[in-house]
């Protein structure tokens, strides 16, 4: 397949939200090995934490809107000792969710300890396609979301039928899928990856087989760089991360010249950023593109007072718990993630109370699912 260079006509009808195509500066030298879309990132509607069926539940309920905040935590502590239950969240979480689960993490963590916990519940404060991983690897557990409307845009940018139709393009294709997939997707897939081991993840994958990496681009172009492997990219975008661009990076470095830049590699500036750092224009010593639980680690390690955190700002809580004499800057303020957010109190309340929503994968998807995820969870 051709390079399609910034700005092609043939793409300009489907593909409204990518950045190639908005922002004519990417680097010439990017090789750019992309598919054409056979369609573009869908889920661009933002969802309001107010109008999901769950939320209208909890405001038509005879008891939770007189509840205070701090008699709804006393009834979740009751609740999750006599439900035996685990509650896990992701690090964008609302903090008052972050602190009250019993782990908070990435997405490779949370599968982790969804994979080891023996509790019998386990209520996952996340995104659908998290809660689903979850039900994946303890199909003998309750699996519990607290608002199944919790969705994530880059999940939505592909289906199953999308995947075959790809795969089927090129035979000697190997499917890598990042985390962020539904569940009939992973089944479709060769290996899942997170963030945090994408790299890993390609490299493992013998030199003779093209990589099929669905669904983020940026991190595709990311793992294409690192790896020096031709990456055939599906263009999906989480429309939060997709929203940084290089002048935001450029403007918290002028306001914070002697900061450490932590930079998702889901940001739609990353290769802009990659580039930027090889040519020297970002400084190298400096600047760290990390998945969140590496973001996690950098702060614990690093001396350096002052961070720019270029991610969804849910993560400023969780750094600022692990390391708090530390100061963090949001990169952009309003990169919040609407879905991440549906999870309130008051629906971990319910989802302990009257143990919804629960989620189940079916056969055979969940085992065909399975063996994408297990390939990721080998490979740390
Ligand atoms: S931040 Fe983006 S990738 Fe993560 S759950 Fe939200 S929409 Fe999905």
């Amino acid at each position: 397949m051709d390079n399609i260079p910034a700005g092609d006509p043939r793409c300009s009808s489907q593909r409204q939200e990518c950045k190639a195509m908005k922002n004519p500066t990417l680097p010439a030298d990017l090789n750019l090995q992309v598919e054409l879309p056979t369609i573009m990132p869908r889920s661009k509607t933002r969802p309001s934490v107010r109008h999901t069926a769950a939320q209208a539940a909890i405001e038509q309920d005879s008891e939770i809107p007189s509840l205070t905040e701090q008699e709804l935590i006393e009834r979740v502590n009751q609740l999750r000792k006599e439900r035996h239950a685990v509650i896990l969240a992701h690090n964008y979480q609302l903090p008052i969710i972050q602190d009250l689960a019993d782990f908070v993490g990435d997405s490779l963590q949370l599968s982790q300890q969804a994979a080891q916990t023996d509790a019998p519940v386990i209520v996952f404060c996340g995104v659908h396609f998290m809660a689903e991983t979850a039900a994946i690897l303890c199909p003998d557990r309750t699996v519990l979301i607290p608002d199944p409307e919790a969705g994530c845009s880059l999940a939505a940018t592909v289906t199953a039928d999308e995947v075959r139709q790809w795969k089927a393009n090129h035979p000697n294709g190997v499917v890598v899928a990042y985390v962020n997939t539904n569940a009939d997707v992973k089944a479709e897939a060769d290996y899942c990856c997170t963030s945090s081991n994408a790299v890993k993840v390609v490299q493992s994958i013998p030199e003779d087989k093209e990589i099929l990496f669905l669904p983020d681009m940026f991190l595709g172009l990311y793992v294409q760089r690192m790896t020096g492997r031709k990456v055939h990219l599906w263009l999906g975008e989480c429309h939060v991360h997709a929203g940084f661009r290089a002048e935001d990076i450029v403007n918290a470095l002028q306001r914070y010249p002697d900061a450490d830049l932590l930079l998702h590699p889901e940001c739609g500036c990353v290769s802009q950023c990659m580039f930027a750092l090889a040519s020297g224009d970002l400084p190298a010593d400096r600047t760290f593109v990390h998945s969140t639980g590496g973001m996690v680690r950098h702060v614990r390690e690093s001396r350096t007072p002052i961070h720019l955190v270029a991610t969804e700002v849910g993560m400023l809580h969780r750094l600022s718990k692990e390391a708090p004499q530390k100061e963090y800057i949001p990169v952009k303020a309003d990169a919040i993630c609407e879905y991440m957010k549906t999870i309130t109190l008051p629906k971990l309340y319910r989802a302990l109370r009257d143990m919804v929503y629960e989620v189940r994968v079916e056969e055979p998807i969940r085992s065909r699912a399975r063996l994408a995820i297990d390939r990721m969870l080998e490979i740390v």
